[in-house]
């Protein structure tokens, strides 16, 4: 170890700045500014390079954080970004994205005394400048293998499977229905917790490393499942999940009650320079309006701070548990409070009300229960606390249940969960159907992007190790699936 590490005694955390909630709710730019390159530095060097990286366990990457810190405190930046790399198909995307309070970060060992390292900035940081210096070299495979690859969706899993398995030689094609790369990280997360360049830097990268891109085509609709099965040697699938968890409740379907997704997909595609007529009728436009968001996870933050930033008369997030329960990111909760959001804890909505459209929400107090067999508190409604807050729009962001992917593929052979995400073989990623594999959300229910891409970087050796068997047998025929 050396001497210039373990600063965490003398000097205090300082993450990059952050704009003033004032600026910030102007525009949909990043909140964070980049590291000043000497404060990267000596943020790293706070690290105290423990012989157990509790910060490394939790991440669900397994990064070798200690040694990209220690790299990035002796200014060797190259030798930190290569490390970065080498476990993460996207740092910079989870450096600024990761709830790094409830990995990396959270479990800290200086945190027990001391502000924890800043290990997102700090990953953002190496992987920013290797861009900006050309480090990030193109994928050049070294040598084409005739096989290939078909991939249902561009989020993150079917990136991070798409970059390894071209890495490996594949001939490898990704299809989305979107018109754009990048699955909820281009339509689904703001710009102002990550900017489309960013998103648009990687597509052009992986583009440029041989990667086909298929967009506009719905699988099940546009293009057969059965068609695109027969096209590929392997098919992954990584579609995320996308029905939209209701509220049953009286008015539920009063104009001016959108769901969460629609409303941020309206957005990010305005800020994209797209037409949206749904934007410009007001009709997923929150401008002067009184808005009330339902939910307490990330996409209820997203929508809280995309009305905020709209010009919303006033946001109010109603959320059934307290501040200490809630899902989301707590970073991302205190940026809300201070960008001007008002929360309404421990309340859940009883009715929407309004004639033809929505006017207010009527809602009622509730109290944490005893724990269910989950260990999670039950909430329960307290009696004759009912109250209204006026609203002009609600959007819904109770979560994401995946969609009948059997139903739109036409596939019964694909089997599920009791959950109804895709049932698949624990270690060999493979479904029901024999050289089906899948990753992501659509596998774990609605979870990280840090999970999506470990889980397709992850699928993508087991489609490698199936890929090679195959083409080793005399009849190059295919194994059979795993149970
Ligand atoms: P997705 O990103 O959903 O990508 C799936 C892709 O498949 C999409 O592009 C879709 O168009 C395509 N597709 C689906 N069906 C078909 C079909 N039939 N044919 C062709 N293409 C198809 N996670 C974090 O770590 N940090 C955050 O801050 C965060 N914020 C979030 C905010 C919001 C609003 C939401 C909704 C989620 C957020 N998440 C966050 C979760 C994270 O975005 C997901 O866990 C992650 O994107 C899952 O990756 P994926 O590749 O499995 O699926
Ligand atoms: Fe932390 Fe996420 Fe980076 Fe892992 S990938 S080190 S959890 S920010
Ligand atoms: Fe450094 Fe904190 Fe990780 Fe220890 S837990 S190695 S101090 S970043």
């Amino acid at each position: 170890m050396t001497e210039h590490m373990q600063q965490f005694v003398r000097l205090a955390q300082q993450p990059p700045e952050k704009r003033a909630a004032v600026e910030r709710r102007e525009d949909f730019g990043e909140i964070y500014r980049d590291f000043d390159p000497k404060d990267a530095a000596a943020q790293a060097s706070r690290c105290s390079q423990c012989g157990i990286p509790f910060c490394q366990v939790h991440c669900p990457l397994g990064n070798n954080i200690p040694d990209w810190l220690k790299l990035s405190a002796e200014g060797r930046l190259e030798e930190a970004y290569e490390i970065s790399a080498a476990t993460n198909t996207f740092p910079e995307i989870c450096g600024r994205i990761c709830p790094q309070d409830r990995l990396c970060e959270g479990n800290c060992v200086i945190e027990k005394g001391f502000e924890s390292v800043t290990i997102g900035a700090v990953e953002r940081y190496i992987t920013d400048t290797a861009f900006e210096n050309g480090w990030v070299r193109p994928i050049r495979p070294r040598r084409e293998r005739a096989q290939s690859v078909g991939i249902i969706g561009a989020g993150p899993a079917g990136l991070a499977a798409a970059e390894a398995l071209r890495r490996k030689g594949y001939q490898v094609h990704v299809h989305d229905r979107h018109d754009r790369v990048g699955g909820l990280l281009i339509y689904g997360i703001p710009g102002f917790k990550l900017e489309k360049e960013i998103v648009a830097r990687r597509r052009a990268w992986l583009e440029d490393g041989g990667i086909h891109f298929h967009l506009n085509e719905d699988i099940g609709g546009a293009l057969s499942f059965a068609e695109l099965r027969a096209r590929y040697d392997a098919v992954l699938v990584a579609t995320g999940v996308y029905k939209a968890r209701e509220i049953d409740v009286p008015g539920s379907r009063l104009d001016g009650v959108v769901p969460a997704l629609d409303y941020l997909i309206a957005s990010n595609r305005k800020g994209l320079g797209d037409a949206v007529p749904d934007y410009d009728s007001g009709a997923l436009n929150a401008a002067g309006k009184r808005v009330v968001v339902i939910g307490g996870g990330d996409t209820a933050m997203d929508c809280v701070r995309t009305a905020i930033r709209q010009d919303a008369a006033a946001v109010t997030c109603l959320y059934r548990r307290d501040r200490a329960n809630m899902p989301g990111s707590a970073r991302e909760v205190a940026n809300a409070i201070d960008e001007g959001v008002e929360f309404t804890w421990l309340s859940a909505p009883e009715a929407f009300v309004g004639a033809g459209r929505v006017s207010a929400v009527k809602a009622v107090r509730m109290h944490l229960g005893l724990a269910d067999a989950s260990g999670r508190q039950t909430v329960e409604p307290i009696a004759g606390s009912e109250f209204t807050i006026e609203a002009d729009l609600v959007i819904k962001a109770l979560g994401f249940d995946p969609e009948d992917l059997p139903g739109a593929f036409n596939e019964p052979g694909l089997t599920l969960t009791r959950w109804g995400t895709l049932k698949v073989d624990s270690k060999s990623f493979m479904t029901a159907l024999p050289g089906v594999f899948a990753a992501g959300d659509i596998v774990r229910g609605a979870s990280l992007v840090v999970w999506a891409i470990k889980d397709g970087r992850d699928a993508a050796d087991a489609m490698h190790a199936y890929l090679e068997t195959a083409a080793a047998r005399p009849d190059g025929a295919l194994a059979t699936a795993a149970e």
